[in-house]
């Protein structure tokens, strides 16, 4: 493939989003610069693995101003240093793109991103962002870095969302939009807050071994993959049934944290790329499945496998009211918009709406037959939304901060089952809503808590069976 067809390729999903145009915008020079302090810290690691994943992805030439010598300890990637490694993913995802390592005078540069600690960083150009744990801080001619930090805090979460909010800004810049010249914002993922000052935030440790039973990942793609990243990030245990029949597209490498370029070149299943990242890591077993939900659904035995979480991040085929007629516990949910927001939404049976209530059982067959529209493997008609990297990867965050409260006591009691943000007015923060079933809803309705408790009683049945 040619250079100008990868991008034109590349692109079109990002030039989809509302004032983004890839093409159009002016060459401005960008600089990546990487604090040399505590650059042993998971959080700072993993920052600048999701920075520079997310950048290679729209940015096709940066300089990246890190030291030679440390070695990477993000799991799966030890026994390399972190400059190795970063140059390696750039290179992955963009084989066109101009990255190179130097250090960086930041005044020669359009707009530079710093990543940790930078209470020596000065300039209108640049933007820094720093995240331990739960939290994550980004801003402009205003610095609070974090004063006490944790060496082995191994969230993944705040770093993640540091990255996403720091590339947004880099993007709006070079863009041209509207940015804020001086500010300083701090949010905890933990209860979705935010502050000028990190202090007054919540920072709660996460528990040493994530253990998730079993999850139904239905949808690979944009959101799904990368949530799959964000896993291999973590001490995990558990099983994850991958469910997805769609192939990786030159397209899809845009916003997927994982699909490498010569994935999208080759068009390889969406479930592999997913498949063979997962099976690297301890304690995590991935299967994989090449069809939509419906069609695993009737093959998989539900009464003696029932999931503990399923995780809904497809949007075809009426896949909402296959999930919710099979009685499903805790459902996840994650959508991008192409106003650069990502929501997150959440059904616990009985307690609160369904996933019917939330998308309803025609809205498949409603969309508008658009220019856009393009036929997929079914024979009908789905429209292609425009995605932006930071976009996916903030949806990934969400599901995956949802599944780390659900493991905490109490979490039943959680009020608020909907949640919006927004990076085009992040000052908003987080929007939280408890959001009531719909009355009308002829799917939840008709379902009981016998119906309910049939299942889980065959479950345990099993289980003490095996036991003996
Ligand atoms: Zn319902």
């Amino acid at each position: 493939m040619e250079r100008e067809e990868w991008y034109r390729l590349r692109n079109d999903r990002m030039n989809r989003v509302d004032d983004v145009n890839l093409a159009q915008s002016t060459k401005r020079s960008i600089g990546v610069v990487i604090s040399p302090e505590h650059l042993d810290h998971y959080s700072i690691q993993i920052m600048s693995y999701m920075s520079l994943n997310m950048l290679s992805r729209w940015c096709p030439s940066f300089t990246i101003d890190l030291p030679d010598e440390n070695q990477c300890i993000i799991p799966g990637f030890r026994n390399r240093t972190l400059k190795e490694v970063a140059l390696e993913l750039v290179q992955r995802n963009d084989p066109f793109g101009e990255f190179t390592v130097n250090s960086i005078l930041p005044s020669d540069y359009n707009i530079v991103l710093y990543i940790g600690e930078c209470s020596h960083a000065e300039g209108s150009n640049m933007i820094w962002i720093d995240a331990e744990g739960w939290l994550a801080g980004y801003g402009q001619n205003m610095y609070s870095n974090l004063n006490k930090r944790n060496k082995n805090n191994k969230n993944p979460i705040g770093p993640s969302f540091a990255a996403c909010l720091g590339v947004s800004e880099v993007l709006k810049r070079h863009l041209g939009l509207q940015v804020s010249e001086s500010f300083i914002r701090w949010y905890s993922i933990y209860d979705l807050q935010s502050d000028s000052n990190h202090v007054t935030l919540s920072n709660p440790p996460i528990s040493r071994l994530l253990e998730v039973g079993t999850l139904h990942q239905i949808g690979c793609g944009a959101v799904g993959s990368s949530l799959d990243l964000l896993f291999s990030f973590l001490n995990i245990k558990g099983n994850i049934h991958l469910i997805d029949y769609d192939s990786v597209s030159v397209p899809n490498t845009a916003s997927s944290m994982v699909f490498t370029a010569k994935d999208g070149l080759e068009e390889i299943d969406k479930v592999d790329s997913c498949y063979s990242f997962l099976e690297k890591v301890d304690g995590l077993i991935p299967y994989p499945h090449k069809c939509d939900y419906g069609t695993f659904i009737k093959k998989h035995d539900l009464l003696n496998d029932y999931p503990d979480i399923v995780l809904c991040l497809a949007n075809e085929k009426n896949i909402w009211s296959t999930i919710q007629h099979n009685y499903p516990p805790l459902v996840l949910h994650a959508t991008t918009s192409p106003n650069w927001g990502v929501n997150l939404g959440r059904h616990i049976p009985f307690q609160d709406w369904c996933i019917v209530c939330r998308f309803g059982i025609d809205e498949y067959e409603t969309i508008p037959v658009c220019s856009q529209a393009k036929v997929d493997s079914g024979g009908e008609k789905e429209e292609i939304l425009g995605i932006l990297p930071f976009l996916s990867t903030a949806g990934a965050i969400l599901i995956l901060s949802e599944i780390l409260r659900s493991r905490i006591d109490g979490y039943c009691l959680t009020k608020d089952n909907f949640v919006q943000f927004s990076f085009k007015d992040t000052n908003v923060g987080f929007i939280k809503l408890k959001l009531s079933r719909n009355e009308n809803c002829t799917v939840c309705n008709n379902q009981t808590k016998e119906e309910y408790s049939f299942l889980r009683r065959q479950i345990s049945y099993n289980q003490i069976h095996k036991g003996e």
